[in-house]
């Protein structure tokens, strides 16, 4: 495997020649923050990480142009410097924009959908070394595609003046949250997190206010971000790793750590926090109407499993989205992600609560964990033919293909979703 780290738009377009001269593979990476096997290569691994800067910035239309490889950190701090901001984001903001666009970043909804439902038009080099500018309806494949139709090498984006959220969040009864989730769904930016062992759940409810951010004091931001979101739920996490019969009482002591609280600061900040232990993950965007029903399936699943895993499953929103790959296509969606710190084996867990939520026509998160191939996704994507078509014409002969891709998405100019 042969990395290959771009600075500039014609070393892409070289690389994808000589790949393609050579009848090599390539794949495109990011910061490698993705869960799985999607980044990987047995050729050429290209990143565009060194591609990082503002290209254009247009502020009364709320539009930006920008390399693909910048990190989302530098992204969010960059559009604050010109009053403008993404409108949702995702729980870190050590991505790379491509990496997090192709995948289907979200944060958390109902009137918002995910980054790359944000993009107006992207930059591709595609299989045969030409550069196109995709817009309008060519993003519908493009936005969400997974490095399998070319590297992005630069996206506009439809911002949003920048904005300051509140930020609240409470403990609660898993019953009461349950029969509140339609509730809780109104609210700009809402979450749940849902303590199976303890029937405990901390509801967080973001809104946008008018008004400067008023970010708490720095003592007190270190308790509530690091010391208790990291340290704590790490040690607790890593604790029943190790000693699994333990897991239900870590569980319940762990949500006794769980108090009311409440800081009003820039969106960026509210929505971007730091993980700082290790962890894998699996999620699944299901029909927002399954919501309460998916939620209590998941918990059964964990009082009869017993898994090692003593981490909050994190539910999210998500509006409608028209690209053909994302999770949320055309349904409002609930997230459902289940994390587990390193420590435990997590496999069991993962493929329990994926045969949980099959019934529910669960579509697992693209950058995350699971077990489907592309057989048992294609029935739950409408338009996954399109999206093949796309991948066909653009990439012919399978140029941007990988072990997961052939699992996943199937052979490249197979419409059908037969895997290779
Ligand atoms: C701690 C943590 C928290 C997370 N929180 C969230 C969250 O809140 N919400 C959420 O939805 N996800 C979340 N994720 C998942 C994360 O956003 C995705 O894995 C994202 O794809 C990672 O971006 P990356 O730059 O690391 O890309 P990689 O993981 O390196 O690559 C991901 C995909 O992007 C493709 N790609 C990368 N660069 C290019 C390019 N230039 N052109 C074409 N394709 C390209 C790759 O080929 C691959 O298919 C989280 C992950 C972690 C580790």
């Amino acid at each position: 495997m042969e990395i290959v780290a771009a600075k500039e738009l014609d070393e892409v377009v070289g690389v994808v020649e000589r790949a393609r001269n050579e009848g090599r593979r390539l794949r495109a990476v990011g910061s490698g923050h993705s869960y799985s096997d999607i980044a990987l290569s047995d050729g050429y691994l290209v990143s565009v990480d060194a591609m990082d800067q503002l290209i254009d910035v247009d502020r009364d239309a709320a539009l930006v142009r920008v390399q693909a490889g910048i990190k989302l950190g530098e992204l969010n701090r960059a559009l604050d410097r010109h009053g403008l901001a993404m409108p949702s984001l995702g729980e870190i903001d050590k991505q790379t924009l491509a990496g997090a666009v192709a995948t289907d970043t979200h944060g958390s909804g109902l009137r918002q959908g995910s980054l790359s439902d944000r993009v107006a038009s992207l930059e591709l080099v595609r299989a045969d070394g030409t550069v196109d500018e995709l817009d309008g309806d060519s993003l519908r494949a493009a936005r969400i595609a997974l490095g399998s139709l070319g590297v992005v090498t630069a996206v506009t984006l439809r911002c949003v003046p920048a904005f300051t959220l509140r930020h609240s969040e409470r403990p609660v009864d898993l019953d009461d949250a349950l029969a509140s989730i339609g509730e809780l769904g109104r609210h700009d930016h809402p979450g749940l997190l849902v303590f199976p062992y303890a029937r405990r759940a901390v509801v967080i409810e973001r809104d946008r206010v008018e008004g400067r951010p008023s970010p708490p004091p720095a003592a007190r931001a270190w308790v509530e971000d690091i010391l208790l979101k990291n340290h704590v739920v790490g040690l607790t996490s890593r604790l029943a790793g190790r000693v699994p019969a333990a897991t239900p009482a870590l569980t319940r002591a762990l949500v006794r750590f769980a108090r009311p609280s409440t800081r009003v600061d820039s969106s960026r900040k509210v929505f971007t926090g730091e993980v700082r232990f290790p962890v894998t993950s699996a999620e699944w965007g299901l029909p927002l109407e399954s919501a309460a029903p998916a939620i209590e399936a998941v918990v059964s699943l964990f009082e009869r499993e017993r898994y090692p895993v003593a981490m909050p499953v994190l539910c999210r929103f998500g509006a409608p989205s028209d690209s053909y790959l994302s999770t949320a296509f055309e349904r409002q969606t609930l997230y459902l992600e289940v994390l587990s710190h390193t420590s435990a084996d997590a496999d069991p867990m993962i493929a329990g609560v994926e045969g949980a939520l099959g019934a529910f026509g669960a579509r697992p998160h693209w950058a995350k964990r699971f077990g489907a191939t592309a057989a048992d996704l294609a029935p739950l994507y409408p338009a996954w033919d399109r999206f093949a078509s796309e991948r066909a014409r653009l990439d012919p002969d399978g140029l941007f293909t990988n072990a997961w891709t052939e699992r996943v998405l199937g052979a490249s100019g197979a419409p059908d979703g037969e895997a290779a």
